[in-house]
């Protein structure tokens, strides 16, 4: 298997450090981002993170969940979660104020290969709340942004209210990203583009398809017809990467929770090469 992985945490992979919530900004419906800080100084200091890489977030007395890092790995004096309600511990944690305290181990599971994108273009495709992972590996691609060629973000929802990071975008483009939406259905008086993400992957034009790198998040259905896309205009499968996701225990690739084939998501991926997993994307059950 051929993967972006990192190893293990820099911190004891077992123990659940202590993180205060320091602020929280309401994104859009039943999605809220979480800032954090540690209330150990000496843990802040020793932790550290890859873009792509996921915390488990510990709720005591609920559970744990794997949730993505979604700030500016080069930022250490917070921590950022882009949190959709789903179950029990969101919803645990959806109902905590700003100053209550929770656990977090991690940092988990392999990054987004941003150093084996240097001199070439960079496509990110996402959907949703996809783009929360693929937050970090912007900031890292606009702050080292001249080594690498055109970046461009593809980004889908289902209507517009479902567009994430709305108001950080004008900033992105002003710092060299080229950014292109589109929704499902057309409301509120949107009149930018209607289709599924892939579609604007299919009319983007591209300068150099062999030295182009995809970085893609999302159902797995749309990074299939993603990859099927980018494959389509000449990208070379072991230029396109994916994120998986599924339902995780420990974390360290022990349990056996979240196994994909031949692979165990915790540590494999969740960034894997497309090629690895290709045959078990769409296949039921996996
Ligand atoms: C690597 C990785 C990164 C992730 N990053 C993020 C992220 O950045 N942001 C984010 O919001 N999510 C993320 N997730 C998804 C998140 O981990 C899941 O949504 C997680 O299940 C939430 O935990 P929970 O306890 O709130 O929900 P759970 O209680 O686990 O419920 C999740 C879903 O399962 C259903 N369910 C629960 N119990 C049962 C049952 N007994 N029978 C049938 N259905 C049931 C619930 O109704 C709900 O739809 C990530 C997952 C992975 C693997």
């Amino acid at each position: 298997m051929s993967s972006t992985s990192t190893g293990l945490p820099n911190l004891d992979p077992w123990l659940a450090y202590t993180v205060r919530i320091a602020a929280v900004t309401h994104e859009i419906d039943d999605v809220s981002t979480y800032h954090l800080k540690f209330t150990d100084q000496a843990v802040a200091d020793t932790f550290s993170f890859q873009p792509g890489q996921f915390n488990m977030l510990y709720l005591p007395g609920v559970g744990e969940a794997a949730i993505s890092i979604s700030s500016d790995p080069a930022k250490h004096a917070m921590l950022d979660h882009t949190v959709r309600i789903a179950g029990n511990v969101t919803r645990t944690l959806a109902n905590l104020e700003v100053g209550a305290t929770f656990g977090l181990r991690g940092p988990f599971g392999s990054a987004w290969p941003v150093d084996a994108c240097c001199d070439r273009d960079v496509i990110i495709v996402t959907g949703g709340i996809g783009l929360a992972p693929l937050r970090p590996a912007i900031y890292e691609l606009l702050n080292r942004a001249s080594e690498f060629g055109q970046l461009t973000l593809l980004y889908g929802a289902r209507e517009s209210a479902g567009l994430l990071y709305t108001g950080e975008f004008d900033e992105w483009r002003s710092r060299g990203l080229d950014i292109h939406t589109t929704v499902d259905r057309a409301s509120g008086g949107w009149t930018g583009n209607v289709g599924v993400v892939p579609q604007l992957l299919d009319r983007l034009p591209l300068n150099d398809p062999q030295n182009t790198t995809v970085l893609c998040c999302g159902p797995e259905v749309m990074m299939w017809y993603t990859a099927r896309s980018a494959l389509g205009r000449g990208i070379p499968q072991e230029r396109v990467y994916v994120s998986l996701e599924r339902n995780m225990n420990c974390a360290i690739g022990l349990c056996g929770h979240c196994q994909f084939g031949p692979t165990f998501v915790c540590k494999d991926g969740p960034v894997v090469r497309y090629d690895c997993v290709a045959d078990f994307l769409r296949v039921e059950g996996f």
